[in-house]
């Protein structure tokens, strides 16, 4: 464990202090930086810890492991890792609060997280304040790794605001703990996108953060404005898939770079795309992160997987081969000199894969782009009901039949399926999720 991880007891608060997060972010530079060997040895004395941890405190991490064949003095280690089957989403919530335990003095005060539910599954996670402190070093690392300019403002898009507008007068954590900031705005999704072009407009904030969903609107408003935001240096995104097409529109447009990071509420930050490199770093300093196919195997670079965590540092709940439920892109090895793993991308959900007559998912080709080179639709959304129904949502007014049948074309191309498909009509806009995310493609059909 890094000496960034507290062993005294002591103020459980002091572990958020900027002290410890300078500390945590300085081993964590000298094992990304350092050598490979390193960096393994580490992850395994943190498996050797949590094996410890929850064969102890843990009924249930003692039953999966007898499950897996692994008798409890076997110890957990990079080798027998993958012998435990991953635990779904669905199992996590079955287990309720059952799944915690009272982590070891010096981990901090535990809180209790909720995933946003996008699938309709939340998932209730214990994390203990050291995980939280491994969640701040990262959220430092991003903002370094770009070297943003702490001085410039901030402007992000939240889903959770409770207000429509606030102006802070720092970025607020972590990063204002260890530096002076300039000013944060944030702004509520609620706002319509115009609202969000005009606050922008005025603010000319040097860099946002926001989904992309709301950032392919802003390019529309934008662009029908004639217009670019002022003072833009760059664009992060956050949330939501960011698509390698919405990129190169925001450079196109903008001449700013569209960055992103993969995180969740369960784990924290688990991948910064790499500023020099193609692709994302994962944090495996914190994390272990799988790709693999549905038989468990790994996937090679260059194949989309089922991603799977094992989180080194949160002893509140044993999140151990967690399939999370997105999906990647395995990668290789980076040539900017980091040794961190990479994956070349975040693909979504694993609930975006379309099912076929065969029961074999897939992850649709892109190509659902080209629909608005038939009509003008703002927002569309593919909806699976079953093998023999796919609705497709449109943001626009009814099209003509000649335009129907070219999009279920551009569709059943994308496909490589005919489905049947039903358009259905959304003029004022479809309905977003409770987290305010927006999806391109979701499959109804159970997997
Ligand atoms: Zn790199």
């Amino acid at each position: 464990m890094p000496t960034g991880a507290p062993t005294a007891q002591g103020d459980a608060t002091a572990l958020t202090h900027a002290p410890a997060l300078r500390r945590l972010i300085a081993d964590l530079d000298a094992l990304a930086l350092g050598n490979p060997e390193a960096l393994r040895a580490h992850q395994q004395a943190c498996l050797h810890a949590l094996h410890a941890h929850f064969r102890q405190h843990s009924a249930w991490y003692r039953a999966r492991r007898e499950r897996a064949g692994l008798a409890p003095e076997a110890g957990l280690g990079l080798d027998t890792l993958t012998r435990l089957s991953p635990i779904t989403r669905a199992e996590l919530q079955g287990l309720g609060d059952t799944a915690f335990t009272d982590p070891p003095t010096g981990h901090g005060a535990v809180r209790l997280t909720q995933t946003s539910g996008s699938s309709g599954e939340p998932v209730r996670v214990a994390r203990t304040e050291l995980s939280h402190l491994y969640w701040m070093a990262y959220g430092v690392r991003e903002h370094r790794w770009f070297q943003r300019d702490a001085g410039q403002s901030l402007f992000v898009v939240r889903a959770n605001l409770d207000r429509r507008f606030i102006a802070q007068q720092t970025w607020g954590p972590p990063i204002d703990l260890l530096e002076q900031t300039g000013p944060g705005y944030a702004a509520s999704l609620s706002l319509s996108t115009a609202d969000i072009a005009g606050l922008m407009t005025e603010l000319k904030p040097a860099y946002v953060l926001l989904y992309p969903s709301v950032l392919r609107d802003l390019l529309r408003q934008f662009a029908a404005r004639g217009e670019v935001p002022p003072g833009l240096r760059q664009v992060r995104s956050m949330g939501e898939t960011l698509p390698q097409d919405l990129r190169d529109a925001v450079k196109a447009a903008w001449q700013v770079d569209a960055v992103d990071a993969y995180s969740s509420q369960e784990l924290g930050v688990i991948a910064i795309q790499c500023p020099d490199g193609e692709g994302y770093h994962l944090m495996a300093e914190n994390l272990i992160v799988e790709v693999t196919h549905p038989d468990g195997t790994a996937c090679a670079p260059g194949e989309t997987g089922q991603v799977v965590v094992t989180d080194l540092h949160n002893l509140a709940t044993p999140l151990i081969r967690y399939a999370i439920g997105d999906l990647a892109e395995a990668g290789g090895t980076c040539r900017c000199g980091c040794r961190l793993p990479m994956v070349r991308a975040i693909r979504g959900r694993m609930r975006n894969l379309i099912t076929y007559p065969d029961g074999q998912r897939r992850w649709p080709l892109v190509g659902f782009a080209k629909f608005r080179d038939i009509a003008p639709i703002s927002q569309y959304q593919v909806v699976q009901h079953s093998v023999d129904l796919i609705e497709l949502r449109l943001k626009c007014v009814p099209l003509g039949t000649a335009q129907e049948q070219a999009l279920k074309e551009v569709m059943r191309t994308a496909l490589g399926h005919v489905f049947p498909i039903q358009i259905v009509y959304h003029p004022d806009g479809l309905p977003l999720q409770a987290n305010g995310k927006h999806e391109e493609v979701i499959s109804l059909v159970s997997a």
